[in-house]
């Protein structure tokens, strides 16, 4: 099957190689030349740009930042014609970025109007699970879209959650992330009090991990160096789940609280709490930085 992959960045590249290992005719695009050079070496075809990327593609997926990328790419922007009239009637498109609802609908909504199919797909699992397949997929559109894309996802994921109709993935999502965003600053808030009384950080992580504390931070993503080796915090940090991606799906979760008058307080400080971290200057590390606000410097 031939598949248009926009988007090459932490989780995309990872996710359209494992496409490719699984026999697909992927043509691949990144407006980053850094990280199509990348993904090139790595053996994956990447098209001179995204509409020579959708031409005859039956399949377009999408892995970009944010709402403001979606909406341009697909629908333009700046007078500039998007995707939209370049993908063929009857392709499927799977947008996979985590987005605001609306956004999904309205690009669904003028995909509808061509005669293409669209399903939000948000995923959750980290990088680790990009590289592994392993990601957990919650899709929002209706049931026909989602079995034309079940065999793809299950080829970059193990789990696939049908969370209703277009703009429920993203729903799902944004409730997943708010938590995780308040699990890792109060993982690294009671890690650090440890640390600041002597405690030694792996043996206070396993003790916290087989407790009644325990969580996906202290289970595979923990933010204090040396813990797991495999995690950002081991690597400077780098590469993972940027703080300025979690800030954004912390301000879609607090615009969605607004909208429907839900009380999400923890949530609404682990928003401040991001942003102050990024203006700090670590917009573009790993959000399990976050870990620095609150460690003892010296
Ligand atoms: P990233 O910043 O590493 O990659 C995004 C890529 O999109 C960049 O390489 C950028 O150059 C490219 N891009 C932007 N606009 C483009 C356009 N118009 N055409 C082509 N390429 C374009 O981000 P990421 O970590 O891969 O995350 C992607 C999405 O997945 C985000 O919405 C994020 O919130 C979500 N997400 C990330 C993780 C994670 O652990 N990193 C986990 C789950 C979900």
């Amino acid at each position: 099957m031939q598949i248009a992959f926009i988007g090459l960045g932490n989780m995309g590249g990872p996710m359209a190689l494992n496409l490719q290992t699984a026999g697909h005719d992927v043509r691949a695009f990144d407006l980053s030349k850094p990280a199509c050079d990348k993904l090139a070496a790595d053996g994956l075809k990447i098209a001179q740009d995204a509409t020579a990327a959708v031409q005859g593609a039956e399949v377009v997926i999408s892995m970009l930042p944010a709402s403001q990328h979606v909406e341009a790419l697909f629908l333009g922007r700046d007078g500039q014609p998007g995707l939209l009239g370049s993908i063929a009637k009857g392709a499927l498109v799977i947008d996979s970025s985590t987005i605001a609802a609306a956004t999904s609908q309205k690009v669904a909504k003028a995909f509808d109007a061509a005669g293409i199919a669209f399903i939000d797909a948000p995923v959750s699992g980290g990088t680790g699970g990009a590289i592994a397949g392993t990601l957990t997929f919650m899709v929002g559109g209706d049931a026909a879209a989602l079995e034309r894309a079940r065999p793809l996802l299950e080829k970059m994921g193990a789990n696939i959650f049908h969370a209703g109709t277009v703009g429920a993935g993203q729903t799902a999502k944004i409730c997943n992330n708010m938590l995780l965003g308040i699990l890792m600053a109060g993982t690294s808030e009671a890690i650090a009090l440890g640390v600041a009384n002597g405690l030694d950080p792996k043996v206070l992580s396993e003790i916290m991990r087989r407790s009644s504390g325990g969580n996906w931070a202290l289970e595979k993503y923990n933010p204090f160096p040396g813990v797991h080796e495999n995690a950002p915090a081991s690597k400077g940090y780098a590469g993972g789940f940027g703080t300025d991606l979690m800030l954004k799906d912390l301000g879609l979760a607090q615009e969605n609280a607004m909208a429907v008058k839900a009380a999400t307080p923890l949530g609404g400080l682990a928003r401040a709490i991001y942003a102050a971290h990024s203006i700090a200057g670590h917009g573009a590390e790993d959000f399990s930085s976050v870990i620095k606000m609150v460690q003892k410097k010296g």
